[in-house]
């Protein structure tokens, strides 16, 4: 069975998404606005990540920003649809990288979904979903 890629540019490799590390090839920086250390997607669909070890919060953050890459913004969404949409492609991003996200790192967002939907009545779209996900617990992160 195949490994998670144990950089983050193998990881790129393997996801078929394009990665800038803050320099480019041919040796001159690279002038996006984005932060290679907080890390961050331009709107051509490129991950500005700058090289580093790699643990878990920095992995769920890449995958993130691969999804989000993958999936160009829409206006239309409030935060916690958004939230959950990105989320749900998150296991998908996660499984093609041969690795499952520890819960634990989606407990922040399990619980701002929970606590935004929590009110709203089921025919408001994604309602029904997106609570059941923010109940799931330990041992069943995948659906
Ligand atoms: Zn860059």
């Amino acid at each position: 069975m195949d490994r998670r890629p144990k950089t983050y540019g193998a990881l790129a490799d393997r996801l078929e998404v394009e990665h800038c590390r803050g320099m480019r090839r041919d040796g001159t920086y690279c002038y996006q606005s984005a932060d290679h250390h907080v890390g961050d997607v331009t709107p051509d669909g490129v991950i500005h990540w700058a090289d580093r070890q790699m643990q878990w919060p920095g992995l769920v953050r890449f995958l993130k920003l691969v999804v989000i890459s993958q999936n160009p913004k829409t206006v239309t969404f409030k935060p916690w649809q958004r939230v959950y949409l990105l989320n749900k492609h998150l296991t998908g991003v996660a499984r093609e990288a041969n690795t499952r996200i520890p819960t634990k790192y989606l407990r922040a967002d399990r619980a701002f979904v929970r606590a935004s939907v929590a009110s709203l009545s089921n025919d408001v779209p994604l309602r029904k979903e997106a609570f059941d996900w923010s109940r799931r617990e330990a041992g069943q992160t995948w659906d």
